[in-house]
């Protein structure tokens, strides 16, 4: 009997044992969730103002954008605190975390003082653009930024602070494949930071090219990929919506009067790309959905050939979808063609993600998807609406400071004018012996006055005593030497742009050119959408404090708690 007693107190005591042993063991295996992330993705969506996601949500499949809004850690409070909100500006904050002031990329352009000229923000005449085929040819350009090029030549040195693509580097020893892909130049190269590789869309000629900051020559696979002359392959087609028309919220909202006309383009659907000679065929590619196929295409070829997240030392890839944001610049983000490229993004990112669970592994990537901006509806679009709005022209600005300046004894006190930044005449100015203080904040004053201003801030008083919200977003913009001298806020919805084919902007610090969306999607982050107000500067110092790392040099934002929890 003893003896039975202790077989079954010894078998008791065994199945405990076994019982804890594998709880224990269960427990111990829910604990390793450290993740073992081999690729970071980081997706910007140019131009993707947050609520044009709730607007056109049903349209959106269950792989695409809703995937990663149902799936991840999704903040749909997000703004941007500076005040030039643009793409060079908004893409170097996510890469770097932080502000226009200490990055240095304050606007897509400013002046250059010393050179008496404009200067676009990633031209560099050290590193010329490798030409990607013979005879190339040269196509319109109608990107107003590009445009302002003093060259063709593109690095990221104007950068003046590390990336995180950078940081990665730095940690694994120079072992992390680092990339930046995108439909802009200034998009790729701002996310690939100092030390990884950009690729971008050319609008001459519907390649992928590169710099030579980066090669000395093309890649094969890169040659190989541009040799199938993918674009080339639209000529004579058209853009056409993806679904009946019917199923659109915005179907009545194609034609439309202050859209613009790419020169046949058309403002109805279906939109004819024309054939490949015509100068404007590649930026046609670019403003419809097949910019953003392409684009996916291409980081598909190099995640393939780069062999990206194949071992346990994390590679860094930013893929920026551009299209979005052309669109919207000519047709505006309340058209019929915005939906429609919108709802066909979601597809291509439904791709993207089915390519990236097949060749990396969910468990293996981190995805981080967010937007350098919003934009605003055209003026003459929110005064149907009963909005008060209109277009600013810039040489009436210039003409009401020089009035100002006049009083003061001197002609022309204006020495330049880009939007958003004025620069004073500083040689008249000291010649004069004028209290350059008292100059600026009575042009400023005056400017604050004129209509459709908001508010013109002289940099003199970006004190740190300013609680003012305008005020302190112009103030991260602020770089003593790139910044101008009186920084002009238009009202709500008015358009501060040169005269051009652009007919639909961002570039405010009005909320719906600060508000973008901000998700984490990867192994060990929980799904939930967070509505507390987060930004932009906070996506860099995440990234790294979920691959333990420490964040970029000159953060400024802190690290997503949500993305963290294990
Ligand atoms: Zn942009």
């Amino acid at each position: 009997m003893k003896g039975n007693r202790w077989i079954a107190r010894i078998s008791q005591i065994i199945m405990v044992v076994l019982a804890l042993f594998l709880a224990g063991d269960f427990t111990y295996a829910d604990a390793q969730t450290e993740p073992d992330i081999r690729l970071v993705l980081q997706i910007t969506i140019d131009g993707l103002r947050a609520d044009l996601l709730n607007r056109y949500e049903n349209g959106f499949g269950e792989d695409g954008f809703r995937f990663l809004m149902d799936k991840g850690a999704y903040y749909t409070n997000a703004h941007y605190q500076h005040a030039n909100t643009e793409t060079i500006v908004g893409h170097t904050t996510l890469a770097t975390g932080t502000f226009p002031s200490q990055h240095g990329m304050i606007g897509n352009v400013w002046f250059d003082r010393e050179a008496g000229e404009l200067a676009y923000n990633i031209e560099d005449p050290d590193s010329p653009i490798l030409p990607s085929r013979e005879n190339e040819s040269t196509g319109e350009q109608v990107d107003p930024a590009q445009k302002k090029s003093r060259t063709q030549g593109r690095s990221p040195d104007v950068i003046l602070v590390p990336t995180f693509g950078d940081d990665l580097a730095a940690y694994y020893g120079g072992r992390s494949k680092i990339f930046g892909v995108a439909g802009k130049d200034r998009s790729a190269v701002s996310m690939a930071g100092h030390v990884g590789k950009a690729f971008w869309f050319s609008t001459n000629t519907g390649d992928f090219v590169t710099s030579s900051y980066y090669y000395d020559a093309y890649p094969d696979w890169v040659s190989k990929w541009n040799g199938q002359r993918k674009a080339e392959g639209y000529a004579g087609k058209s853009w056409s919506l993806l679904n009946d028309a019917s199923a659109y919220l915005l179907a009545a909202q194609d034609d439309r009067p202050y859209e613009a006309d790419l020169k046949g383009y058309g403002r109805i659907f279906p939109h004819p790309f024309g054939q490949s000679d015509d100068k404007l065929f590649h930026t046609r590619i670019l403003v419809s959905p097949i910019g953003d196929q392409l684009t996916l295409d291409f980081s598909k070829a190099l995640i393939n050939s780069e062999k990206l997240g194949q071992d346990d030392i994390p590679d860094y890839l930013s893929i920026s979808f551009s299209s979005v944001d052309a669109v919207n610049h000519f047709f505006g983000p309340s058209s019929l063609e915005n939906e429609d490229v919108i709802v066909q993004l979601d597809r291509t990112l439904a791709d993207l993600f089915a390519f990236i669970d097949k060749t990396v592994g969910f468990k293996h990537t981190l995805i981080v998807l967010a937007a350098d901006h919003g934009m605003a509806d055209m003026p003459e679009y929110m005064t149907e609406l009963g909005f008060k709005a209109g277009r600013l022209e810039p040489d009436e600005i210039v003409a009401e400071a020089n009035k100002v300046g006049r009083k003061f004894g001197i002609d022309e006190i204006v020495r330049f004018f880009y939007r958003p930044y004025l620069y004073l005449a500083d040689e008249k100015i000291a010649t004069a012996k004028l209290d350059r203080t008292k100059v600026e904040h009575a042009i400023a004053d005056a400017l604050t006055d004129f209509d459709g201003v908001a508010l013109a801030v002289a940099s003199s008083r970006l004190s740190a005593q300013q609680t003012d919200p305008l005020i302190e977003q112009v103030r991260n913009n602020y770089h003593v030497s790139r910044s101008g001298d009186i920084y002009i806020v238009q009202e709500p919805y008015w358009f501060l742009f040169d005269k051009g084919p652009v007919t639909a902007m961002h570039g405010s610090p009005w909320r719906y050119d600060t508000h973008v969306p901000i998700v984490f999607f990867g192994p060990t982050i929980d799904a939930h959408r967070v509505h507390r107000r987060v930004h932009p500067v906070d996506v860099a110092p995440t990234i790294a404090a979920f691959l333990g790392m420490t964040p970029p040099a000159s953060v400024q934002g802190s690290a997503l708690v949500e993305v963290l929890k294990r």
